[in-house]
């Protein structure tokens, strides 16, 4: 990957080319426009198994406030057995045609064991890999963005555990982790609610599956088998995905109820200093055409 972190004032953009320091002027395929308002400030070169692909970090220097907290609240609950369960009761299935792609992969990398080493096929079958890897990621990627879009339909706040998936991923649930990209979902999904006008936020993730959503009574530790959230002191049942996203939701939903307080009783100023509606100054934004020639 090659980064030029500042591209200057003079002009590196004309209809479908760009020059780039070093490079001189290349053509490029040009995947969408840049909006008005916006400068370019970045350029990465990244080599992927389909091709060379430039990616443009835009910026712009108005002020974009982030969605306000208000309007219906979804809690969110990340698992290993669904991939994700809402507060609605909607449970999400883990994309089944990931499956098929990882079979594919493991039958190509079990042939390449026969494949004698710095032979030509040995070669050929190194860059199918990479492709199918390649291919693997964008699918999941685009499924990401395809459920973040579909979870923030007819909602106002989107409330998720905040989990460092990094971590999580060391533990002894590795491969399942990384295999579900939570990182890049959560990543995905605030992007995603931030343009649809959905208020996130990451509320505390300890014990959303110990406590009674209904009644906030302990429950104790759930095991993995124990698919159904049932409460011994109120009598709620549900599934238990469904529980965990329904605390998530109520934390979420309280937190903000605080912080509106302590803003009330803070300077007396009605909306100044308030915490919830926050804007930025610049926002940035990626591109990513692909590079068609390199000469
Ligand atoms: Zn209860």
């Amino acid at each position: 990957m090659i980064v030029y972190p500042q591209l200057g004032k003079a002009q590196f953009l004309r209809g479908n080319q760009i020059k780039l320091p070093q490079l001189g002027w290349l053509e490029y395929v040009k995947s969408r426009e840049i909006p008005d308002g916006f400068i370019v400030k970045q350029a990465r070169i990244v080599r992927k198994a389909s091709g060379y692909f430039v990616m443009l970090t835009l910026e712009c220097d108005i002020n974009v406030p982030s969605p306000v907290s208000s309007g219906h609240p979804v809690g969110l609950d990340l698992g290993l057995d669904k991939f994700a369960a809402t507060s609605d009761g909607l449970l999400i299935e883990r994309p089944r045609f990931l499956n098929s792609l990882h079979r594919k992969l493991k039958l190509l990398q079990r042939r390449l064991k026969h494949k004698q080493k710095g032979s030509n096929n040995r070669h050929k079958l190194n860059r199918k890999i990479a492709r199918l890897h390649q291919r693997i990621s964008d699918t999941r990627k685009d499924w990401h963005f395809k459920l973040a879009h579909k979870l923030c339909d007819d909602i106002g706040m989107m409330f998720v555990e905040d989990i460092d998936f990094r971590t999580w991923a060391k533990g002894m649930l590795g491969k399942h982790t990384l295999d579900a990209g939570f990182g890049q979902f959560i990543e995905i999904l605030k992007w995603v609610c931030w343009k649809r006008g959905v208020y996130f936020e990451k509320v505390n993730k300890d014990y959303t599956s110990q406590v009674c959503p209904q009644c906030d009574t302990h429950t104790g530790k759930k095991e993995l088998k124990d698919r159904i959230h049932s409460c011994l002191e109120c009598g709620y049942t549900t599934h238990r995905d469904v529980a965990a996203a329904q605390v998530i939701r109520n934390r979420g939903v309280s937190a903000l109820g605080r912080s509106v307080e302590e803003n009330a009783c803070g300077d007396g100023l009605a909306g100044t200093g308030n915490s919830l509606v926050k804007s930025r100054k610049s926002r940035n934004k990626s591109g990513e055409a692909r590079l068609q020639s390199a000469s």
